[in-house]
């Protein structure tokens, strides 16, 4: 799978619709500070579901949409669009390109699509789960979460090793099999107790 565009329009600085194409190989952005690189990677976790306003800096979700400068008015809508190239259906899904599209008006309405479809937040978060991709995976790093990484204690940053490599998840459900395990020999335990006493 690969990224192959996105397109910003009123999401933070973005004001004018912006489009980025991706091309194979590593792209760079660079750019003076303050010039909006990091709300490109923002405008990416945005329309793949981040829930939380503080972690796209801001105190509510509408603080995403451009606010205006003093020479420009605000704008009452943010929307981003991202396109994957999923030709080797990497994502568990028949379609060969994903089109994930997320809209944001101050009213406070939202919707988000998938190939132009109305979806809901649920559906976006599961076509991701298990990918590597999702708005909390560590398919992106933030400024302050690098230092975050190498300052974490040993056992936290192997948690995260194994949450990049794919092996949490197996952890997560191997722990819940092994508390049904027990659950059920508690209740076994309990029917051979009742088997014994009308015995
Ligand atoms: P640095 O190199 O310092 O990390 P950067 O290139 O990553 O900077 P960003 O942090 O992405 O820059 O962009 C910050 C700019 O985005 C600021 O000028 C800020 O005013 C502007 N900005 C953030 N939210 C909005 C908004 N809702 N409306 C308009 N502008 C916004």
């Amino acid at each position: 799978m690969k990224l192959k565009s996105l397109e910003i329009s009123g999401f933070k600085s973005f004001a004018d619709k912006t489009k980025i194409e991706f091309m194979p190989g590593m792209t760079g952005i660079v750019g003076p500070n303050g010039s909006g690189k990091s709300n490109i990677i923002e405008a990416i976790r945005w329309v793949m579901g981040e829930q939380s306003a503080k972690g796209l800096r801001g105190d509510k979700m509408q603080d995403v949409i451009f606010g205006g400068t003093s020479k420009r008015s605000p704008l009452n809508r943010a929307e981003v669009s991202i396109v994957f190239d999923n030709s080797d259906h990497y994502l568990k899904t028949d379609w060969s390109e994903i089109r994930l599209t997320r809209r944001l008006y101050r009213s406070g309405e939202s919707n988000y699509q998938i190939n132009g479809q109305d979806v809901r937040l649920r559906d976006i978060l599961e076509l991701f789960m298990d990918s590597g991709l999702g708005r909390e995976s560590f398919s992106i790093i933030s400024q302050g979460r690098v230092e975050a990484i190498f300052n974490s204690k040993p056992e936290d940053r192997r948690a995260i090793i194994e949450e990049v490599a794919g092996v949490f998840k197996y952890k997560t459900n191997k722990e819940r099999a092994e508390r049904e395990l027990r659950q059920t020999q508690d209740n076994l335990d309990r029917v051979q107790d009742i088997m014994a006493e009308i015995g």
